[in-house]
């Protein structure tokens, strides 16, 4: 029987630890903040801010709020987010994505000191990663290796298959996997015979953005399959890359969706705001 890998009860033990590591600091005087920066009122990423906010608040981290309007422009984001770059009292800064067409994305996340880029996106973060240096690491990803460690599954020496190499997903996925020294392979849109490298994989890794696209005939037997999508079908109902259902009799575990690597995000997070309090405080 395959094992269900349990994102959500993963995410609630990470951040019960990170609540006790917190408190712990309190008594040394030391805090953690974290300042979420919304620009516009995009339904969706509202939703995405109030979920951190609330966990922040689970955790003893402070959060601090900045919703500006759609109108706001780039020099004002930029002036705000060095603002907060020189206030010692915060600890991670967070731009909600997307950001309205007439700002930069690029220009706003490299704005972020990579001190306090908790999402791991600026490119010395990304570059950090890249030759093993410490830095933050893009939550997501950060995520998934921790679904696996927990749940006892061994990375070292295995083939680990990543189809997708968006910066945010599939290539610090991929950099993760090397560093836990897997044997790494990353796929796209222009891999040929995908199917083919898929079925070679002990550890594949599905962040393609393709609702069910991964069946039965792309897995290897006993492969550990992480299913990263996540789309709304016609019946409102979460599903992910994976078809779970076919191939759910052919894997050794897998991540559900919803309740997998979803949860995962926001608990690396704030992982990354206490490691940046911590960084701080050193
Ligand atoms: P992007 O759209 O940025 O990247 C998709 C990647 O998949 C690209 O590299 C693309 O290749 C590749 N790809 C697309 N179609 C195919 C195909 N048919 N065969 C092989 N490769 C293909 O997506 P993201 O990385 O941002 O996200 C991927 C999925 O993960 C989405 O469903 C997203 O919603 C979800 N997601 C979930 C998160 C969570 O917390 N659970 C967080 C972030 C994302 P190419 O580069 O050649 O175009």
């Amino acid at each position: 029987m395959a094992m269900r890998i349990d994102g959500k009860k993963i995410s609630a033990d990470i951040k019960d630890e990170l609540k006790e590591q917190v408190a712990g600091l309190k008594e040394k005087g030391i805090s953690v903040c974290l300042a979420v920066i919304q620009v516009g009122n995009d339904p969706a990423s509202t939703v995405y801010v109030g979920n951190k906010k609330k966990a922040c608040a689970y955790i003893g981290i402070e959060s601090r709020a900045y919703e500006l309007p759609e109108e706001t422009t780039e020099e004002e984001l930029l002036d705000l987010i060095d603002q907060l770059n020189k206030d010692d009292s915060v600890n991670g800064i967070l731009v909600q994505l997307p950001i309205p067409d007439h700002m930069d994305e690029k220009k706003v996340i490299e704005a972020i000191s990579p001190k306090k880029d908790v999402d791991g996106f600026h490119p010395q973060s990304v570059g950090a990663l890249s030759i093993g240096e410490p830095g933050f690491v893009s939550c997501t990803p950060a995520g998934i290796i921790q679904l696996l460690k927990r749940s006892g599954i061994e990375i070292e020496g295995k083939e680990c298959v990543v189809v997708g190499r968006s910066n945010i997903v599939g290539k610090p996925m991929a950099m993760l996997l090397l560093r836990e020294n897997g044997t790494v392979t990353i796929c796209h849109s222009r891999t040929r015979n995908l199917k083919e490298v898929c079925r070679r994989a002990d550890i594949l890794v599905a962040a393609i953005g393709k609702p069910k696209f991964f069946d039965a005939s792309y897995v290897k037997d006993g492969a550990v399959v992480i299913d990263v999508g996540i789309h709304r079908n016609e019946n409102n109902k979460l599903c992910g890359d994976v078809d779970y259902d076919s191939v759910i009799d052919k894997v050794s575990a897998i991540t559900p969706v919803p309740g997998g690597v979803g949860p995962m995000t926001i608990a690396m997070l704030m992982h990354n705001c206490v490691e940046a309090a911590l960084r701080m405080n050193e």
